[in-house]
């Protein structure tokens, strides 16, 4: 049974992942076999969190690039190429979110959500899987979504709209790489304890309204992902596609 779960030999690449639930999907997928490579903003960061998960005695490495970069993109898929590293699993995880009201929005903040958090998943997925296509072997595309992908709440409206992008990118890309033996999910991660989240934990009134609202009557933890990630990775999942996962404590089936 563990076999289905196991992702040795495997290579995983996870945007966003020099902390908070990119780090903990990465820790989870090395921990499961795979070696993986770290994304950041910041070289520093990122050299750090590679140097966490090699402590740990897992294979990690890292490059900086802002995942709305597309040539930057290109530029480490290519190097990939050069090195003969096939990415097998993709967790489109980088993020940013603002709170703020739809009427004082201004077009940039709008549409650095969106590139950020929408077009970002649409670049890498696109790089690996023309590459997973080429090589014949399959590939899995995990796609971070959000409690928003389903439900909308005020001062969060491109990242909202960005969320729902997600759910219906990844049915779109279920439907065209699916026989390719590739197979596209999404995580609608619920309310966790990341720096995202740092002002409204901190913030009474929505920390309460968040244990109120969710049947668990609690935000979750990161380390708490990983299990559907490395399922969604795994072959375990060889038959789900265009599906998104919410890990959410419940709190959508009480909505
Ligand atoms: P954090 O803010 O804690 O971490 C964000 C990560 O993304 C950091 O590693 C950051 O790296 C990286 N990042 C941000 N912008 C870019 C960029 N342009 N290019 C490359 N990397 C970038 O976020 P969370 O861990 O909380 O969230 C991760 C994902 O999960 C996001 O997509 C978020 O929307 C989603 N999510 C989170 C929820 C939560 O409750 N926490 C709920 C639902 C969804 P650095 O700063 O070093 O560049």
């Amino acid at each position: 049974m563990s076999a289905l779960f196991d992702l040795t030999g495997k290579t995983a690449l996870v945007t966003g992942s020099t902390r908070g639930l990119g780090f903990s999907y990465a820790e989870g997928l090395a921990a499961a076999g795979a070696a993986v490579i770290l994304n950041g903003t910041q070289p520093a960061t990122v050299q750090a969190a590679v140097e966490r998960l090699q402590s740990q005695g897992h294979r990690a490495r890292g490059f900086a690039f802002d995942v709305t970069d597309e040539q930057a993109i290109e530029a480490v898929f290519s190097q990939l190429d050069r090195e003969h590293v096939e990415v097998d699993i993709v967790i489109n995880n980088a993020g940013i979110q603002y709170r703020k009201p739809l009427v004082d929005l201004e077009l940039a903040q709008w549409q650095r959500v969106l590139d950020t958090n929408l077009t970002s998943a649409f670049i890498v997925a696109r790089a690996a899987a023309k590459r997973m296509i080429a090589r014949g072997k399959g590939g899995k595309i995990i796609n971070i979504g959000s409690l928003t992908s389903q439900a909308a709440r005020a001062t969060v409206a491109p990242y909202t709209a960005a969320k729902g992008g997600i759910k219906m990118l990844t049915c779109s890309m279920a439907a065209e790489w699916a026989e390719f033996n590739i197979q596209s999910n999404a995580i609608g991660p619920g309310y966790i304890l990341t720096d995202m989240n740092a002002a409204l934990v901190d913030n009474p009134a929505f920390d309460s309204w968040v244990k109120a609202s969710n049947p668990s009557k609690r935000w979750g933890k990161p380390e708490e992902l990983i299990g559907t990630a490395v399922y969604l990775a795994s072959d375990a999942s060889n038959y789900v596609n265009g599906q998104i996962i919410y890990v959410d404590g419940g709190w959508l089936a009480v909505l």
